[in-house]
């Protein structure tokens, strides 16, 4: 079987490639390293079932070339990151719009089987016990650049559900919900990295607004067999699945979580969206996933405790930064 992750040196593409490669799958990368790193990729990158393109999604031609004879491919390339998309509203709509349009392309040409990787952005500001498939989407003006990730990715899975339902393209869509794990970075805005990182440098910990807004924080080990079984599915072909965490948390109790973990004694401070962000900067109140139909078709069940999350975050930095003191973590037997 050969698998083509794109994204494949990013955070959760990373730990895709791991995973098909443990599983015997030939993968090639194809990756511009912009935001993801060939460090992401150090346990397998001597691996000789493993090829990397250096090139972005952008390019059509060494898409083409990525995809040819490829049996699946996972779509994972995109900008991400509210930091990233605030900052650089151009970059992110050109890449996750053309970059996903010539990987549909080219799977429809190969005939390969897609995955594409979408969020729970698209929902935007619904506030909803549980956000379903089918759910409305209520997004801010498109003149706000947060809302371009949103609009973008909409747009993606807009473009996916017509080259299914036109071209009879196998493509599945995976709405990630807060996705996290080690090697995420918190250079784009991402929480738990950012404030762990904080921690653990005896730095405040900025929680934005007031800390009151939730998120259902999913584990990057949950979430990888999860959209490997939904390529797989034939089922599975022209819809969307949400992939969340089980349990809903505030922003402030999550980093008091972290600072309790960590044993650091650093602060927390909450920071204005304005300061943290930009003037008339909207954030959403509450993004609670229904995951009942991936787990009806796939069984995806996310087993993870957030605790268990947050260890394994500040492992992780720790090993990769210098400038972190030695770790005590709360032990898990508290
Ligand atoms: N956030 C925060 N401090 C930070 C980074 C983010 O309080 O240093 C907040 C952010 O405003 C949002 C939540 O944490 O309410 C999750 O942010 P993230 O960017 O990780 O994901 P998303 O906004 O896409 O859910």
């Amino acid at each position: 079987m050969r698998s083509v992750v794109t994204g494949g040196a990013g955070f959760i593409g990373s730990h895709l490639v791991e995973h098909l490669l443990d599983r015997g799958d030939e993968v090639i990368v194809l990756d511009d390293l912009s935001t993801g790193g060939m460090a992401n990729l150090t346990r397998v990158e001597d691996h000789p079932l493993l090829t990397v393109h250096c090139g972005s999604v952008l390019d059509e031609a060494t898409v083409f070339a990525a995809i040819t004879g490829a049996d699946r491919v996972f779509h994972l390339a995109a900008a991400v990151g509210v930091r990233l998309i605030v900052e650089e509203p151009l970059r992110g709509l050109r890449t996750n719009i053309h970059g996903t349009e010539n990987v549909l392309e080219a799977c429809r040409a190969v005939g390969a089987r897609l995955l594409l990787a979408s969020t729970s952005e698209v929902y935007g500001k619904n506030t909803a016990d549980a956000l379903s498939e089918d759910s409305d989407r209520i997004l801010g003006s498109p003149l706000l650049s947060r809302w371009t990730y949103a609009a973008a990715k909409g747009i993606d899975e807009a473009f996916a559900h017509a080259y299914w339902s036109q071209y009879g393209l196998d493509v599945a869509i995976a709405r990630f919900f807060n996705t996290v794990g080690a090697r995420q970075t918190g250079r784009y805005g991402m929480v738990v990295p950012n404030l762990v990182g904080q921690a653990l440098r005896g730095e405040p910990l900025t929680v934005f607004g007031d800390g009151r807004q939730t998120r259902c924080f999913s584990y990057v080990g949950d979430i990888v067999p999860a959209i490997v079984r939904l390529i797989m599915e034939p089922a599975a072909a022209g819809q969307a699945f949400n992939l969340g965490g089980a349990h809903e948390v505030s922003i402030l109790e999550l980093a008091e979580r972290i600072v309790e973990i960590t044993g650091s004694s650093s602060p927390i401070v909450l920071v204005p969206y304005e300061q943290a962000y930009a003037p008339g900067f909207e954030d959403m109140r509450r993004r609670v996933p229904d995951n009942s139909r991936a787990e009806a078709l796939v069984g995806f069940a996310p087993a993870t405790s957030l605790d268990d999350v947050i260890r394994e975050v500040a492992t992780d930095l720790a090993k990769r930064n210098d400038g972190v003191p030695e770790l005590t973590l709360l032990s898990k037997d508290r």
